[in-house]
């Protein structure tokens, strides 16, 4: 009957959150010991030009081996690393890595390197970033910080301070995932950024959605007065990169001109060639 059905699915859910918590548990567990055990490494994916189809840097996207489930999503163990201040080593690892394997590379490209909010809130970070730089020797015009704008959330004057140190050691700031949280407009007037990125899904079928290439238009509209560069996320196909480009976009960034490879394969194919070529074999999304 209706009760008994109800208390059936009642068990389920428990049954299912315990499951969670435990997976989630074993997650942190192994994380904790990932980077001494060499688990963790640093995959990069091209960032290019739409206008001169250059490979102009690359996005440092954190990956790990683990040993019995092999790899983990970043979506997944990134949130477990940031309840758990996990995110303080990793976080620290990947800057000091990214800029060194970046200083090393045979053109001087940029990198950018995802800030979680947890960090964002440490008073650490800019002597962290400023040792990074340092010891790495990379110019601090090369690196970007993607932060997203929940370091928004808990409005303070502490934000502004950090974003202003931060930018006066010559880096640039860029807002990540623009379009998909509060995204007010705000923000882009208080925060000295230098780019926003538009979320994959905006991008995500804008040649199908006319009113996700409306929202795209408006945006690039904006941080064309604003003077920000703009990288649309996300670009899958041959007909989003001419979508976006004539979009406006100053930017492309997406399996089309690159899934993330490691640092060894970036630095053979900066010293290969110097223009993006699209490795597109699907021409449509319908197609998959
Ligand atoms: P994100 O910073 O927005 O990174 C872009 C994500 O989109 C990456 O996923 C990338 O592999 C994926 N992507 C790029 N092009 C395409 C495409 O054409 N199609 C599709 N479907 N996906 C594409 P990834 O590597 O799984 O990372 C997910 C998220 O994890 C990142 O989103 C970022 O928020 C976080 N993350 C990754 N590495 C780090 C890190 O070192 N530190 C922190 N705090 N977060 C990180
Ligand atoms: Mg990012
Ligand atoms: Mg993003
Ligand atoms: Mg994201």
């Amino acid at each position: 009957d209706a009760k008994a059905e109800g208390r059936g699915r009642h068990r389920f859910f428990r049954t299912e959150l315990l499951r969670q918590a435990q997976t989630r548990k074993i997650l942190e567990d192994d994380l904790r010991q990932a980077l001494d055990r060499g688990e963790l490494w640093i995959a990069y994916q091209p960032v290019v030009s739409t206008l001169t189809k250059a490979v102009v840097g690359y996005e440092a996207l954190l990956r790990w081996n683990h040993p019995r489930l092999g790899a983990v999503s970043p979506a997944e163990f990134i949130p477990i690393a940031e309840d758990s201040s996990l995110i303080d080593p990793i976080g620290e690892w990947v800057l000091r890595t990214a800029c060194a394997t970046a200083a090393r590379w045979p053109r001087p490209v940029r990198i950018a390197i995802n800030v979680s909010p947890v960090q964002f809130a440490r008073q650490a970070l800019p002597a962290i970033v400023a040792s990074a730089l340092a010891n790495s020797g990379l110019a601090s015009d090369r690196l970007e910080l993607e932060i997203t704008e929940s370091i928004f959330l808990n409005e303070d004057a502490s934000t502004e301070r950090m974003l202003g140190s931060l930018k006066q050691m010559g880096l640039r700031l860029v807002l990540d995932d623009f379009g998909t949280g509060y995204s007010s407009l705000a923000y882009l007037k208080k925060a000295p950024f230098d780019k926003i990125k538009i979320d994959q899904s905006f991008v995500r079928g804008a040649a199908l959605d006319p009113r996700n290439a409306a929202i795209i238009r408006a945006v690039v509209a904006i941080a064309d007065t604003l003077k920000l560069e703009t990288t649309a996320e996300g670009v899958e196909t041959q007909d989003e990169i001419e979508l976006i480009a004539r979009l406006g976009c100053s930017h492309i960034q997406g399996f089309v001109y690159g899934r993330p490879v490691s640092g060894d394969d970036v630095a053979a194919s900066l010293a290969n060639s110097a223009e993006a070529t699209p490795v597109g074999l699907k021409t449509s999304r319908l197609s998959r």
